[in-house]
Parts: C-alpha cells; structure tokens; sequence
C-alpha cells in the first residue's frame, strides 16, 4: 500500500470529526425543540471523544469535548473564577505530557496544537447573546501533533492524568486509525490504558 498517500486522509478524517462538532452546535441555533436528542446524539456531559491517527512518523490526536468536562461549565465565562477556570483548563490541555502519557521508546514529541473552545470563540458568543436564558452547549476540541523518532514502539497510550486533571470525565471513547489497525475503546478512571 502506498503508505504516504494515507496520512492526508486519515488527517481529512480528523478535520470531518471537527466540522461534525461544530456542525452540531450551530445546529442548536435552529432546532431548540430537538435540542435533547441532539445533545444525547452528540454530546453527553461526562462524555469525550478521542480520535487518534498514527502514520509513518506522525501522530494525531483529536479531543472532542463537552466544555463541562474540561471547565466544569458551558455558559459564556463573565466573572473573575470563570475566566480563571478557562485559563487554567486551557493550561492543563496544553500539558500534554500529563493527559497522554506515550511510551518513551517511542519518541514522540508535540509538534502542533490548537485548542477551539467555544467558550472563547467570539462568534459563537455573538450566536448566542440574544437569549442569555435558553440551555447552551458548548464544547471544546483540541487537535494534537507529533512527530516520533521509533514509531514501531508506539503501540500504547495512558491517560490516568487525564482522568485526575478532568475529573468530570467519566468515560472517553477512541477511536485509533493506523495503517495496521483500526479499532474502538472505551477508557475511565478504572481503564485508563489503551495499547494496540
Ligand atoms: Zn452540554
């Protein structure tokens, strides 16, 4: 299989999870009376989505987030505690060396990141200013690279810090795509350790 053909897809993989999120959110704008089944459908609070990609040398992590699970709520951040609630959430998201902890065999050091927290998405905010009073969701994804040096020992990944850092994560469904594998689980606090 010609391998480095694959890695732009399994990247376009990752941005479709992305606009499905944001697709979802907007969504909300305009169908209020399905908001429930959309945000059982989509976003469950205590719920993450993790969609990893690894390809030759690279790989991809994609935290797909209800803001709730991360800051502990959704609404716009007015006070002082909710502006230091994001800063300091956005801080722990960015300490990826305690969320996601890789085998040290392989290599792998960060070499992107991006955090789209619609808590601070100014466009979201003026979406939603009209009416401070209706139920909002927002959520929160944050797209990881790297690049690693021995990728054939990167076979496992654990995330017991994640779990403590966002205690309000109950469970984190993955999604891995690799050119050997493709596979789904589930992790917790009790089952932090995904490998494959
Ligand atoms: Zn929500």
């Amino acid at each position: 299989m010609p391998s480095r053909y694959l890695l732009p897809s399994l990247i376009l993989t990752l941005a479709s999870f992305s606009l499905v999120a944001h697709e979802h959110g907007h969504e909300h704008e305009h169908e209020h009376e399905h908001e429930h089944e959309h945000s059982l459908a989509a976003h469950v609070h205590g719920v993450a989505t993790l969609n990893i990609a690894i390809e030759n040398q690279q790989l991809a992590l994609q935290l797909a987030s209800p803001a709730m699970n991360i800051i502990g709520f959704e609404y716009k951040p007015h006070s002082a505690a909710d502006q230091h609630a994001v800063i300091t959430a956005e801080r722990s998201l960015k300490n990826e060396q305690l969320l996601f902890v890789l085998p040290q065999s392989a290599g792998c050091s960060l070499s992107a990141l991006d955090i789209d927290n619609d808590l601070t998405d100014l466009n979201h905010e003026e979406q939603h200013s009209t009416d401070a009073t209706q139920h909002q969701h927002s959520d929160i994804i944050v797209n990881y690279s790297y690049k690693c040096t021995n990728p054939t020992k990167l076979r496992s990944m654990e995330l017991t810090g994640f779990f403590k850092a966002f205690p309000l994560t109950e469970k984190i469904n993955v999604q891995l795509i690799s050119a050997q594998a493709q596979q789904g689980s589930e992790l917790t606090a009790n089952n932090p350790l995904l490998s494959w």
